[in-house]
């Protein structure tokens, strides 16, 4: 830290990204990308943007929000466009978090989250997850404060069902509740259908995972016009040509083709079955994951030396040195065939333990 950095920032730790090495070809399965490249019809229309790259973006990014909002079956005025949704939690944190307000959420979720909390000095309640990785909404209910709920959660893969999450509403009728739905087009269900009914709530998604454009950087929150003004009174405060010409070309070109991405969404999920009960078959155990990933670990061999065997053997896959999930990885659901190298692998490294 250089002497003059902010005494404000000086226990602030920041968010650790999944490796995204540069020099070696690894099969990569720590970040959840999805496996499937965009159609070639995105990388046209984000080229054919770069002859207007002098000009700033819309900020309003009317006609990616008006083909999303149909898409959705929602109002324009009921979206935000964001770079990447971690720039939505982000501002969700800002605008509906503070002293009064702490920040509430599961004890194992998102790593951004407390980041986010401690960068905007706003105070935090950590809930435990239940010992089968399940969320206890009614002891996260019962904390006073702005909900998060990642649905499904992260790293687990565990999905919470709409009822559920409106039971909380109904709970508690004075409180913003943020759904962050970052996986949800992986089989679980989404709370988009409940926004009019309930102005508190925010649905945060992203283009990241199911639309192959995780290197595009565009999220979106799903809410209330009020709520949305407020999210972007911070946008404007802060960065309003947050997405930018290329993305957001890139963005109406992947919606106009949504059933590639729909396809791509069901091949996962093929995927993580057949992938899950040949792990199983291994000795494994897991969640029920319905995001693209899974939460495993086996009682043969930790999570960090699993890990590294892998990496050696030129397959990444996250590890994190956590408290309570130090015997877990989680494995992005790729390909078929990176998952049947992958399962080939682990067998390999067992067999080569026992
Ligand atoms: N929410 C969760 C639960 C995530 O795992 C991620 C991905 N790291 C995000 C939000 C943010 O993804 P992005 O900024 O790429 O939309």
């Amino acid at each position: 830290m250089s002497r003059y950095f902010s005494a404000r920032f000086a226990e602030l730790e920041p968010y650790v990204p999944g490796e995204q090495p540069q020099d070696q070809q690894y099969i990569k399965l720590n970040t959840n990308e999805n496996p499937y490249p965009p159609l070639p019809e995105v990388a046209a229309a984000a080229a054919a943007e770069t002859r207007k790259l002098q000009l700033y973006s819309d900020t309003e990014c009317t006609g990616l929000r008006r083909i999303l909002a149909g898409r959705l079956g929602v109002a324009p005025e009921e979206l935000l466009m964001t770079n990447g949704s971690d720039e939505i939690l982000y501002f969700a944190f800002m605008a509906f978090c503070d002293e009064e307000h702490p920040a509430v959420y599961p004890d194992i979720t998102y790593g951004f989250y407390p980041v986010y909390a401690r960068i905007n000095r706003v105070p935090s309640r950590e809930i435990p997850l239940r010992e089968d990785w399940s969320m206890d909404l009614d002891r996260m209910s019962a904390e006073p404060g702005t909900l998060f709920i990642a649905n499904p959660n992260a790293p687990t893969g565990v999905a919470v069902s709409r009822d559920e999450i409106e039971a909380v509403l109904r709970a508690n009728p004075d409180r913003v509740v943020v759904v962050d739905e970052a996986y949800v087009d992986f089989g679980a269900e989404s709370c988009v259908p409940l926004i009019r009914k309930y102005d508190r709530l925010l649905v945060t998604q992203t283009f990241s995972k199911s639309r192959s454009m995780a290197g595009g950087r565009l999220g979106f929150g799903i809410g209330d016009p009020e709520l949305i003004r407020d999210l972007s009174t911070i946008k404007f405060s802060t960065n309003p040509y947050n997405v930018n010409r290329l993305t957001q070309a890139a963005g109406v070109a992947c919606l106009e083709k949504d059933e590639y991405n729909a396809e791509n969404c069901r091949k996962i999920t093929e995927t993580r079955a057949e992938t899950a009960e040949r792990l199983r078959q291994l000795g494994f155990e897991m969640t029920d994951s319905r995001a693209n990933f899974l939460f495993a670990r086996h009682p043969r061999i930790g999570g960090e030396e699993l890990y590294r065997e892998l990496k050696a053997r030129g397959i990444l896959i996250r590890h994190f040195s956590v408290e309570r999930i130090r015997d877990y990885n989680r494995i992005t659901v790729g390909t078929p065939e990176q998952m049947d190298t992958l399962v080939r692998t682990i067998r390999t490294i067992l067999e080569e333990k026992a």
